[in-house]
């Protein structure tokens, strides 16, 4: 049997050892109402938490599982990455493995899929058991990268989305290393449309994002999208050039019109300098953001290493660059896994 599989699913995890079980059972429970046949992906991002050995447990059990076993923790995006070079799917669908995003929304991705749709993402219209402090910065974010990124990126939108298989094709082309992956969805083009759902509270363990990884990723995000923020710099040197006009003029005046003698302490001349010297750093940050991001881009390693994998094989990934151990460490339920899925490339 096996051919391609109509969907594959694709989920990161991180030390989500509580889980697992319960997410396992709701894909495939809302997988099985669809009546076609499906592959779950599951990126281990180097858990720590006893993940890798249930997520090896339950694939083991079930030939539709695979576990790509990631070197170490590449982070969220990467993970995300790693499994949508190895999906097979006519259709490739991403999904949180915290049950934040619930795999009963996958059949009404589906159906916008099947009505023609390339993309189809899921829209949060309600976030449920997140602090205040992160859905205040997630919406501040949405809108800020929807303003100022030229492509069309839909806000309250996270990687919970359906992509058609010609997507998944040309994202696996597209090999950055700060990446922004709803952002290359939307930058992809074809049809897009998006399907309203509430984002359930984390059913188990915290959140892996925090505040400082937050920020590294709106920085990641902006700058795949937007020069923004270097293009800011002109506007605010018109600015401060503008006021030494106007302050040079006002100051002359006062000095040789009426003989006043203002602005004349060392207090303005030491906040001034101050002041200045902040943007001047802040800019160079900007610009310090850009550059690193471009020497990281040139020195073109690959995105992820990949220590082991069960239930598929590597030569499922075809061109793509991955690292994968050699054919003896790889996990057991490889070769019983090999008849179902070898016959597609
Ligand atoms: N995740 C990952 N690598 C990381 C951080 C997170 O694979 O370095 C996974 C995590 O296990 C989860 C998903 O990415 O399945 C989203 O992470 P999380 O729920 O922590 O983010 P949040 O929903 O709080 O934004
Ligand atoms: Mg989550």
């Amino acid at each position: 049997m096996s051919s391609r599989p109509v969907y594959s699913i694709v989920a990161p995890v991180f030390n989500e050892v509580g889980n697992l079980r319960r997410f396992y059972a709701e894909v495939v429970a809302a997988l099985d109402s669809t009546a076609e046949s499906w592959e779950l992906l599951l990126v281990d991002d180097g858990s720590t938490d006893g993940s890798q050995e249930l997520m090896l447990e339950l694939a083991a059990a079930d030939s539709r599982l695979s576990v790509i076993g990631l070197a170490r923790n590449f982070g969220h995006q990467i993970a995300v990455t790693a499994g949508v070079d190895y999906a097979r799917g006519q259709a490739v669908i991403l999904i949180d493995a915290d049950l934040q995003d619930p795999p009963a929304v996958i059949p009404r991705l589906i159906e916008k899929w099947r009505d023609g749709f390339q993309v189809v993402y899921a829209v949060r219209s309600e976030r449920r058991g997140e602090s205040l402090l992160k859905r205040l910065s997630a919406k501040v974010f949405y809108r800020m990268i929807h303003r100022i990124t030229e492509i069309d990126i839909p806000v309250d939108t996270g990687d919970f989305r359906l992509m058609d298989a010609q997507v998944a094709q040309v994202l696996r082309q597209m090999r950055e290393h700060h990446r922004f992956v709803r952002g290359m969805t939307s930058w992809v083009g074809f049809k897009q449309t998006g399907v309203e759902y509430v984002r359930e509270q984390r059913a188990w363990g915290v959140t892996k994002y925090p505040l400082r990884k937050m920020i590294a990723f709106a920085l990641d995000a902006v700058t795949s999208f937007s020069f923004f923020p270097l293009q800011i710099m002109i506007y605010v040197s018109f600015i401060l050039a503008s006021a030494s006009l106007v302050v040079g003029a006002v100051i002359s005046y006062l000095r040789l019109a009426r003989g006043e003698q203002f602005f004349g302490g060392q207090a303005t001349t030491i906040i001034l300098l101050l002041l200045l010297s902040s943007f001047q750093l802040f800019f160079l940050f900007i610009i310090g953001q850009y550059v690193a991001r471009t020497y990281n881009e040139s020195r073109d390693r690959p995105l992820y290493v990949v220590a082991s994998t069960a239930g598929l094989r590597p030569a499922q990934v075809g061109t793509q660059r991955v690292q994968v151990a050699p054919a003896g460490q790889q996990r057991a339920t490889e070769a019983s896994a090999e008849e179902t899925h070898n016959d597609d490339l």
